[in-house]
């Protein structure tokens, strides 16, 4: 099956991406477009939108989000110095792809709050 959405093709490997990191339910791969040293996307692997669209049933999966990101951060050596995630969820925050993403953001010193 051929996905419409760009993260659902990444995580079925339908589409190239530098994967750091894949489970049954969680895949991470480096941004096309860093905003940083170290900018890494953490996703589901099923298709769920927007955080706007989580159930209550969602949150041990969405918990291990967080798990997975603190262990890239170490695996990537930006844990020691810090690192920012980062969630948009809907057009004002400036989300631009329909498929839940943690924004792991490190390498450099980090501008708060961002604008
Ligand atoms: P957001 O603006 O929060 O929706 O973030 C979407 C992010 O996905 C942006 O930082 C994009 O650079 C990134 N992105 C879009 N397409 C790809 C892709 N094919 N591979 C890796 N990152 C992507």
């Amino acid at each position: 099956m051929t996905h419409s959405c760009i993260f659902c093709r990444i995580v079925h490997g339908e589409a190239p991406a530098a994967i750091v990191y894949a489970d049954g339910a969680i895949t991470a791969f480096r941004d096309i477009n860093p905003q940083a040293p170290i900018h890494i996307l953490i996703v589901p692997n099923e298709h769920v939108p927007a955080v706007d669209a989580l159930e209550a049933d969602d949150a041990e999966w969405v918990g291990r989000l967080l798990i997975v990101a603190r262990e890239i951060a170490r695996a990537e050596g930006v844990a020691a110095d810090g690192y920012r995630l980062v969630i948009n969820n809907g057009a004002q925050a400036g989300q631009s792809v329909a498929h839940l993403h943690l924004h792991l953001l490190g390498g450099r010193r980090l501008r708060w709050p961002p604008g």
